[in-house]
């Protein structure tokens, strides 16, 4: 194991789309370092699944259903997990949507979903979050999801691009705005992870993986756990004077031109 089983010691951590993918594979690995989770999304059968594998690492867990972007539903699910647990220490901003559409063509309800669950959502659940680290007085570690397409715009995409953006900007204003109460609150950016919803909304057509394996300098795919270890040292002591950052974890992809 990369880090001790101890790291995250009776850390409480929410991880919103935490049943699947990116968000599950950090949900596990936070398990095995010591922390309790809750995972949260709309499929309530994922959320079940998950928590009975994590609980089978010894760790707590609880599943709540909760659309991000409802705000009721998220005050509702920072509420409960504070009755459960007593506290929140982390939270990861995972959940997101994304579809290939021209942006000529792209619906306004198509928009506002993906807008409103990347940057309304990553904002509800942050501002709820928030008030009670801010209420509790013991600091916490906010993590955002972002992708590269954040600052490199992704044609096609526009909805999840300008999105993305919106939540790197909100990592660099709540970090400053909310650091005085030792929240620190950063963005880790993942490169291609072939997760299930991954293929299904982006490299579904034959050929389209071994193109994005190509475009890779290390020549292979990430893994959730690759990014659930970036996000094991932002949210444990190591991490402590980070804050404001956006963490990208690609294997040099973009910078190889994606
Ligand atoms: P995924 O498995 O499809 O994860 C998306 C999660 O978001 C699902 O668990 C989904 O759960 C949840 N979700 C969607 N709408 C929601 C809503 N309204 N309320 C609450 N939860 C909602 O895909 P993934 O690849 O693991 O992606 C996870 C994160 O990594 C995303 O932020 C994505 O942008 C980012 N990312 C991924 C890659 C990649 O290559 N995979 C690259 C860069 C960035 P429910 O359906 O149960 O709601």
């Amino acid at each position: 194991m990369v880090f001790q089983k101890d790291t995250l010691k009776d850390k409480v951590a929410i991880i919103t789309g935490g049943g699947t993918g990116i968000g599950k594979g950090i949900a596990m690995e936070f398990a095995k370092v010591g922390a309790h989770i809750v995972v949260a999304s709309r499929k309530r059968e994922n959320l079940e699944n998950a928590t009975v594998e994590i609980r089978g690492l010894g760790a707590r867990a609880l599943a709540i259903p909760c659309d991000v972007r409802q705000p009721d539903q998220v005050d509702a699910m920072v509420q409960r997990t504070v009755e459960e647990f007593g506290k929140i220490d982390i939270l990861v901003n995972n959940a997101a949507g994304i579809f290939r559409v021209p942006s000529e063509q792209l619906s306004i309800n198509g928009w506002r979903a993906v807008v409103g669950i990347v940057l309304d959502g990553s904002f509800f659940c942050s501002r709820a979050v928030g008030k009670e680290m801010i209420r509790a007085r013991k600091g916490g570690c906010i993590i955002n999801i972002l992708g590269t397409n954040a600052w490199l715009g992704y044609p096609g995409r526009v909805h999840s691009a300008c999105a993305k953006a919106g939540v790197l900007a909100m990592t660099r204003t709540l970090g400053v705005e909310w650091g005085s109460y030792g929240i620190r609150v950063n963005a880790i950016v993942p490169g291609a992870i072939p997760t299930e919803g991954a293929i299904a909304a982006l490299w579904s057509e034959p050929g389209a993986l071994d193109r994005v394996l190509h475009s890779i300098p290390l020549r292979k795919f990430g893994t959730p756990e690759d990014i659930a270890w970036a996000a094991i040292y932002l949210a444990s002591e190591a991490g402590r004077y980070v804050n404001g950052e956006a963490l990208v974890v690609d294997a040099g992809r973009w910078l190889a031109g994606r």
